[in-house]
């Protein structure tokens, strides 16, 4: 079944210069690009994002983290990647979350590390199901960004100009 999936280029990933490795290895899934874009992650976006670990102990570095604040990269590239099962292709192509259990040929395993503190820098995200997949990208992305149409969306008036927002 054709779904989109978020994936995020984090700032390690553009720190080692990985952007051209990681978008080839992801080629390898024949899964279209729909949408892409270089994003500075405000602390809102990236606490929304990371909502499900506000709990955890490694929060507060999870968040400097997607910020930049740790690589002194302050931006990260988000796409949407639509096609055939693309979450699971995705998810494959990444590895684990823990880049020491990666496969060592996914991205992960590759090119991530854990730092002294225990972060799993793992240089990419991408969405885990189709329902976190929705949410992600309607938090990350305008409908118009996007060249397909995802989810609804409905017509709202801004400054007199009509622009479509998610439903
Ligand atoms: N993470 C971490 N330690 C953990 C679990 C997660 O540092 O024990 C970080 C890691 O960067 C991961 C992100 O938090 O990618 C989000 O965690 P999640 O469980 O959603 O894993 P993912 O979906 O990214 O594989
Ligand atoms: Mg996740």
């Amino acid at each position: 079944m054709n779904e989109a999936t978020l994936i995020l280029i984090k700032p390690d990933g553009l720190k080692k210069s990985l952007t051209g490795n990681i978008l080839t290895r992801l080629s390898e899934t024949k899964l279209e690009i729909v949408a892409a874009k270089i994003v500075r992650v405000s602390r809102e976006l990236a606490e929304t994002h990371y909502a499900h670990l506000r709990d955890k102990a490694f929060f507060p570095d999870l968040i400097k983290y997607i910020q930049g604040e740790l690589h002194n990269r302050r931006k990260v590239m988000a796409l949407v990647y639509w096609g055939e099962d693309a979450i699971s292709k995705c998810r494959q192509l990444a590895g684990a979350t823990n880049p020491e259990e990666a496969e060592s040929t996914s991205i992960r395993g590759a090119y991530g590390r854990i730092t002294t503190s225990g972060l799993y820098e793992n240089v990419v995200h991408v969405s885990a199901n189709q329902g976190d997949a929705k949410r992600e990208i309607k938090l990350w992305f305008k409908p118009s960004e996007i060249i397909v149409d995802l989810y609804p969306t409905k017509e709202v008036l801004k400054d007199n100009v009509k622009v479509k927002v998610w439903a």
